[in-house]
């Protein structure tokens, strides 16, 4: 998707904070954070948000929900806690249709 931000940031066409990257998965910090720890997990196929999902992304699904929880290790929150959130529509709040999860902690 050529006017995609998040497909731009997969195609390093624009900076981003990585930390972590696979083959299908890229994690970046936000650049507007609501929170200490605020990243993104994405894959990097395009897929638009959930409602788009199909029965074929259920591994890719999965294994979103598994970097997050590395990450959140990494970042050391996953003993004080996160929230993880998939905004879904733009009634759902979702700005970027390029589906992600908000991996929001580290609040004392
Ligand atoms: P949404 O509301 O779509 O779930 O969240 C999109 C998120 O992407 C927002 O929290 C916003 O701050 C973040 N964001 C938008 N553009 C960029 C960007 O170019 N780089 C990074 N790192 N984050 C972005
Ligand atoms: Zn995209």
């Amino acid at each position: 998707m050529s006017d995609c931000i998040f497909c731009k940031i997969v195609q390093k066409e624009i900076p981003a904070d990585v930390v972590f990257e696979n083959e299908k998965i890229l994690v970046f910090k936000d650049i507007n954070p609501k929170a200490p720890v605020h990243c993104l997990v994405i894959p990097k196929k395009h897929i638009p948000s959930l409602n788009e999902t199909k029965e074929e992304d259920k591994e890719l699904l999965g294994e979103l929900m598994l970097v997050a929880r590395d990450v959140a290790k990494e970042m050391k929150i996953d003993e004080s806690g996160y929230k993880l959130s998939v905004h879904t529509g733009e009634g759902g709040g979702q700005e970027v249709f390029h589906i992600h999860i908000h991996i929001l902690g580290g609040w004392s």
